[in-house]
């Protein structure tokens, strides 16, 4: 049956058409710096709390109100911006954003524009085997503004409602270069960007609480070509998921359009997740329109150098060469170390562990198949975890020196999760050790009787008193290990025979 007009046109592009085409992507993170107290203000920045509790005439842009740069937010700005491999300058300056939104009280946001904290970056993701280094063009401050809420109110229907908590909150605005050529490396990017976030302890990442948000820059070009095609900003791709999504749909929609003879319209566009595409926002604004001027009531920032170096060295080991010390201190192997660095704390809770005594590898496996399993059925963090490093390498000697199995192993941790008690303390509560071959009692009980044959005589003669003095010599023969029970019946036997 011939294709109608209408089911081509829902036909997705052929892979010949797409491999015409390479798409290129740039990524702008807004990330919400971990301080107590809003950027300009003394207001709390907590999350969750009722809507408008957290203001004063500072952050709601009542008129004689000026604002104080906020000293932890520039340093975590700047703890960023060097583990990025920015250059943090001396002088930076903030300007006037200027644009009418009901969110955004004083008409204008206090951003940073010509002269931003820092520039020229760089971080390297790894995707499919492959390392790329993608280019970080800037991060600069900024405040965030404050949040419409249309719905769950009284008067939802026909009002919409602001809540300020969030107007003032810092912020830092990552820009990279547009080096990214699929959506899988845009995701790798934002992935290796938020590990890098939280081990620097910058911000909380949370992207459900909006600590974490980005926008991306797509466009598309003949592969070979020299230029970059129109550029079209898509908003709003706030989960890994949507950022793939997203970017996927926007691909293929400019495909699309430019295999059909139209031109890409520079605009800006959102993000639809509920209907899966992307749709026209506005025509993309340029830096013009905002007229961005100096702001008057803020002094330019200036960073000293010795001020830059003490956050360099406060500065924690990063990822990267993490995973390449784990590699090689303890024996690993690269995914290992991958899994293992996932977070700060899972690398923490690892290396406790050796250092409580577990050989590195074997530390390793335990923590990727029982810990992080049980961990993950029970919702719990590793900073949460029932057993402690110490706990785990205590159980893992238990292996090693052969007092317990593998199998039994795998049944005191279940235990120690449960219980929080030691593994030694389970071993003998619940008489796991490892149980000694019945033909090695024996053996143990003939040479205890042939070295005795008066306590036989003895035994013999009805003195069952000496029994408990053969019983006591197998034990120590077998150094404790053995069943008591079958020793008394091995014992019994032999001598009755
Ligand atoms: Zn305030």
């Amino acid at each position: 049956m011939p294709k109608t007009a209408s089911s081509q046109e829902e036909t997705t592009l052929s892979p010949e058409i797409r491999a015409k085409y390479e798409p290129v992507i740039g990524l702008e993170v807004h990330v919400q710096l971990l301080t107590q107290t809003k950027i300009f203000c003394a207001c709390s920045t907590r999350f969750g709390d009722p809507p408008n509790a957290n203001t004063c005439p500072v952050c709601l842009g009542l008129p004689g109100t000026l604002p104080v740069l906020n000293k932890r937010a520039v340093e975590l700005a700047m703890s960023a911006s060097l583990a990025i491999n920015c250059t943090v300058h001396e002088h930076s300056r903030f300007a006037r954003k200027n644009y009418f939104y009901p969110d955004l009280p004083k008409g204008y946001q206090i951003s940073q524009y010509e002269l931003p904290l820092a520039t020229g970056g760089w971080i390297e993701i790894e995707h499919d085997g492959a390392k790329k280094r993608i280019g970080i063009t800037r991060l600069h401050l900024e405040e965030d503004a404050a949040k419409n809420l249309h719905e769950g109110f009284a008067h939802s229907a026909d009002k919409a409602y602001v809540d300020f908590n969030r107007c003032g909150s810092p912020l830092s605005e990552i820009v990279s270069e547009p080096d990214m050529r699929t959506p899988e490396e845009a995701h790798a990017y934002l992935a290796t960007l938020r590990q890098i976030l939280l081990y620097t302890g910058v911000s909380d990442c949370n992207m459900e609480e909006g600590s974490l948000r980005c926008d991306g820059n797509v466009s598309v070009r003949l592969r070979g070509a020299k230029e970059f095609g129109t550029k079209v900003e898509v908003k709003n791709l706030n989960s890994f998921r949507f950022l793939q999504k997203a970017l996927e749909y926007e691909i293929e929609r400019q495909i699309t359009i430019l295999e059909s003879g139209g031109r890409i319209a520079q605009e800006t566009r959102l993000w639809h997740q509920n209907e899966n595409r992307t749709v026209a926002m506005r025509s993309k604004e340029k830096a013009h329109d905002y007229r961005y001027f100096p702001e008057p009531d803020l002094l330019p920032v200036h960073v000293s150098s010795v001020w830059r170096d003490q956050v360099l060295h406060s500065l924690p080991e990063l990822p990267t060469p993490k995973r390449a010390r784990f590699v090689t201190q303890y024996a690993i192997t690269p995914y290992d170390a991958e899994v293992l660095t996932a977070s700060q704390a899972l690398a923490d809770y690892f290396e406790a562990a050796v250092k409580a005594g577990a050989p590195g590898k074997t530390a390793a496996n335990w923590m990727q198949t029982e810990l992080l399993r049980r961990l993950n059925d029970s919702g719990k963090e590793i900073s949460a975890s029932p057993v402690s490093p110490p706990a785990l390498a205590e159980l893992v000697t238990l292996v090693e020196s052969g007092k317990i199995t593998g199998a039994v192993a795998k049944k005191v941790f279940a235990t120690m999760f449960d219980s929080s008690r030691s593994a030694a303390e389970i071993v003998a509560a619940e008489s796991l050790g490892a149980q000694i071959d019945d033909s090695v009692i024996e053996q143990a009980a003939r040479e205890v009787i042939a070295k005795n044959p008066d306590n036989v005589a003895k035994f013999k003669s009805g003195n069952e008193g000496v029994f408990k003095f053969f019983v006591g010599q197998v034990m120590r023969a077998t150094r404790g290990q053995a069943n008591p029970q079958t020793v008394n019946d091995i014992v019994r036997k032999l001598l009755s025979s």
